[in-house]
């Protein structure tokens, strides 16, 4: 595609844009910052300010305790209904607990133990490593008798999808990934995948952190069977944000939560010392939720069902597509890989481009340029797209400077070895 360079031309695409109203419903602190990390850390939602406040003056501070019968006791399955209109789920079918990775550990663990007989899980080297520890670790809780396949990427970008089909078979017990992966942002056909592991009567749990809030997904219509996601990437959360856990509601009779606690009994308040599991998608949580972050993810969510999760969808591939346009005019010249997909139907928000010097070149737009982007080793610079409030001029500017750094080799000056959090 040949596009204009210039920045005029990203002034008109962003006068062109219909959500971009919605950048002025976030806190812009520094306006000339270029914060490309929303798939990492979105940005605050100004509504999420407002709703900090009555939610530490006046339902703590005021209400107390009383403040758990006036909104508090179903907070997670009432934001958990909310995020189910944005995967295609049926409000009873998602709740918010704990972090994606401890969801994922009990969705796992639940999992195995109903496809008794079963040992191999299927999963691929472009998942979230958390997500693989955790699967290592429920192997061995269960006493080592699950074999876990770790099926290899083709090319380091696009999922190995022909290995996942031919792995398929009737000794596999689950099958599960991330939906969209963290580091070139593939994304599987998520329908396809679930019908072809059910015909060998597979599980699958998705993994949708880097999707939630991108991208349409529609578990009702594949038939899914359980998922899990994070609400602190696209859907502006806030750091450490609970996470979400789906289970397809005729699957919530049979699938139980290992980590069995007070908050997912039956009659919670009857003191039982006996666990029955409650007769809902609470049975998945375990302890007291962390209100107040809990809380401060309804904002967020809210904006993005205001906006449109289709129209959020079709700014996000514009935008990707626009920075494959500038990278193919201004950073392959200068040694820049796309190491993305380059077909916007298997690609999720973010666009990843590396360099032998990404990390040096990561450091100078941080420091120097007052861009924001993220690396993933070993030389992935990671341009996040948040939709909500990401614009075309941000994204001209910061291919410019990645052109710029290389040309003046301002990345020079830093040294190889990378900071603690990047
Ligand atoms: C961000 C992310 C997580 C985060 O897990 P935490 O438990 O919140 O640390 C998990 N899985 C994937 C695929 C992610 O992208």
């Amino acid at each position: 595609m040949a596009i204009r360079t210039d920045a005029a031309y990203a002034a008109e695409l962003d006068a062109q844009d219909e959500l971009a109203a919605f950048r002025q419903r976030f806190v812009i602190d520094d306006p000339n910052l270029i914060y490309l990390d929303g798939n990492s850390l979105g940005r605050l939602p100004r509504a999420t300010r407002e709703r900090s406040h009555t939610l530490i003056d006046t339902e703590w501070g005021q209400r107390l305790i009383r403040s758990w019968n006036e909104g508090w006791f179903d907070m997670p399955e009432r934001i958990g209904a909310k995020i189910a209109q944005l995967i295609g789920a049926a409000p009873d079918e998602v709740i918010v607990a704990d972090s994606t990775s401890v969801n994922l550990f009990k969705l796992v663990v639940g999992a195995l133990r109903l496809q008794h007989g079963r040992t191999r899980i299927l999963t691929d080297n472009l998942n979230f490593p958390s997500d693989l520890y955790i699967l290592q670790g429920a192997i061995e809780l269960l006493g080592g008798r699950h074999r876990l396949n770790i099926l290899e990427s083709p090319d380091g970008v696009h999922g190995p999808v022909e290995a996942i089909h031919a792995a398929l078979d009737e000794n596999v017990a689950l099958l599960t990934l991330s939906h969209t992966v963290f580091k070139s942002g593939y994304t599987y056909d998520l329908a396809a995948l679930t019908a072809a592991a059910h015909d060998a009567g597979a599980l699958v749990l998705w993994d949708l952190s880097h999707s939630v809030g991108a991208l349409p997904i529609d578990l009702r219509a594949a038939n899914a069977d359980l998922a899990v996601g994070c609400t602190y990437k696209y859907l502006n959360g806030g750091p450490g944000a609970p996470a979400f856990l789906y289970v397809r509601r005729d699957l919530q009779e049979r699938l139980g939560n290992p980590i069995s606690g007070w908050m997912g009994q039956r009659n919670l308040f009857a003191f039982d010392l006996h666990y029955q599991p409650a007769r809902s998608i609470r049975r998945y949580l375990t302890g007291t939720p962390p209100i107040v972050s809990l809380a401060l993810i309804e904002p967020g969510v809210d904006l993005l069902l205001e906006a449109g999760i289709e129209r959020v969808r079709a700014k996000s591939e514009r935008q990707t597509g626009y920075l494959i346009a500038l990278w193919e005019a201004l950073l392959q010249p200068v040694g820049f890989t796309l190491n993305s997909p380059h077909d916007s139907r298997w690609r999720g928000s973010h666009i990843s481009l590396g360099h032998p010097e990404g990390l040096r070149i990561d450091l100078a737009l941080i420091n120097d340029c007052n861009v924001l982007p993220d690396f993933r080793a070993p030389d992935n610079i990671r341009l996040g797209v948040a939709p909500l409030y990401t614009s075309y001029a941000e994204l001209h500017a910061a291919a410019v400077w990645m052109r710029r750094i290389v040309d003046e080799r301002l990345y020079e000056k830093y040294p190889r070895e990378a900071p603690v959090v990047t």
